[in-house]
């Protein structure tokens, strides 16, 4: 493979650092290079630096001239739900006229409607669909996404998700980890603990079978999965060896946090409404909270996560777009950072942290993604900015100029 030089960026953001999850004033640290400059072969990066000084070292290889713009490590976008069927603009709509979402799903919208169209969709149909998704997560500049399963909601349904992605992943440039979320939801003609049996006794073997997952995800939430049933999940995909994550707090302060620190989970996820113990709980236990601003924006709340809080206590904090059709449509990191430092009270520097580096540790891939420092994977974004502070600050205009994941150009 041949080397490749970029040179000439305003700023290159490196997030050159410890190798670990950045925290307190860690996460503003960005490492940055002015007039910085970039060397990788094959598909690595060799050196980063002042440009001049990595224009010595060129030879042949091949120049990428980033003409002054900003240039950034891939985004990392830790919490999607990339793969379903149709969309949710009836649901959208009804929001829009002043019905909730738990309203919504009463009259037969929801997670329920998607589930439907999902299991009614073709394996063919789906990857079509996760196909267009991933060009717009590249064209945000993402060069990562964990995805979940849970559209499906029976064994062959959730498997077919789960192959989507593995198929997806041979057709995009763009990195897909795949996560089993198969306790989604509540099946219609169940019961919870019947449906959690079957998760455990049916779906789990065969997602880890056929290793077509590396985490383990449940909806732990009022009318959802109470703790107890959570805990079972959670404990038997462990025994499976696979990593968990948990979808914890987003509607109610049910224990999430608190259940994802008991079992050393990865993540904990949404916590809209964790209070102080929850946040101490998963500082013991090292759990890395995931922030989803972009649901708490699109169904209308204003009551968004601690994040200073989070961020104070010394939790490697995470920011992330839920990407889902029906409580945050957008694949846009950009937007995130916007939401995080007008709604959450982030610095610009923090957002960049918690979207690149933390995101890749929180996806046990800290080693090979989230900065721009020798030995890594040449995963990067230039954007069309001079400085990345205007990355969160203009909002609603598409920032990005190219991407390239493993030195080859993705969008
Ligand atoms: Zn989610």
């Amino acid at each position: 493979m041949k080397s490749l030089a970029v040179l000439h960026a305003s700023q290159l953001v490196t997030l050159g650092g410890p190798n670990r999850p950045r925290v307190r004033a860690e996460m503003s640290e960005l490492g940055i290079i002015r007039d910085g400059g970039m060397l990788i072969r094959d598909g690595k990066i060799d050196s980063v630096g002042p440009s001049d000084e990595i224009e010595r070292k060129v030879r042949d290889a091949e120049i990428v001239d980033a003409g002054g713009r900003i240039v950034l490590p891939g985004f990392v976008d830790a919490h999607t739900h990339l793969v379903f069927a149709g969309n949710r603009l009836d649901d959208f709509e009804r929001r829009a006229r002043g019905e909730t979402y738990e309203q919504i799903a009463e009259v037969g919208g929801g997670i329920w409607s998607t589930v439907e169209k999902t299991r009614a969709a073709s394996e063919i149909d789906l990857l079509a669909q996760a196909k267009k998704h991933a060009d717009w997560f590249l064209g945000c500049g993402t060069t990562t996404v964990e995805a979940k399963s849970g559209y499906g909601l029976t064994v062959e349904d959730e498997l077919k998700i789960l192959r989507v992605m593995r198929r997806l992943s041979g057709q995009t440039p763009l990195e897909i980890v795949p996560t089993f979320l198969g306790a989604h939801a509540i099946p219609h003609n169940r019961s919870a603990d019947e449906y959690v049996d079957l998760v455990i006794d049916q779906m789990l073997p065969r997602v880890a079978a056929e290793r077509l997952a590396e985490f383990c995800d449940v909806f732990c939430e009022r009318g959802y999965f109470d703790v107890e049933q959570s805990r079972r999940i959670l404990t038997a995909a462990k025994k499976l060896r696979m990593k968990l994550r948990i979808h914890a707090d987003q509607l109610t302060n049910s224990g999430g946090a608190k259940l994802a620190a008991e079992l050393r989970a990865a993540t904990a996820d949404h916590l809209e409404k964790t209070d102080e113990q929850g946040i101490e709980a998963m500082k013991s236990a090292a759990v890395q909270p995931i922030l989803l601003p972009g649901s708490v924006y699109s169904l209308g709340s204003t009551g968004y996560p601690q994040a200073r809080e989070m961020i104070e206590a010394g939790l490697a904090v995470v920011i992330a777009t839920d990407f889902n059709p029906g409580s945050s449509p957008t694949p846009s990191m950009p937007m995130v950072l916007s939401l995080a430092c007008t709604q959450m009270k982030m610095s610009p520097a923090e957002t960049i942290t918690a979207s690149t580096i933390n995101a890749a540790y929180s996806l046990n891939r800290g080693s090979d993604i989230g900065s721009l420092e020798s030995g890594k994977l040449a995963n990067f974004s230039i954007f069309d900015r001079k400085d990345y502070r205007e990355l969160a600050y203009w909002f609603g205009v598409p920032p990005t100029h190219s991407v390239y994941i493993e030195a080859k150009r993705g969008h």
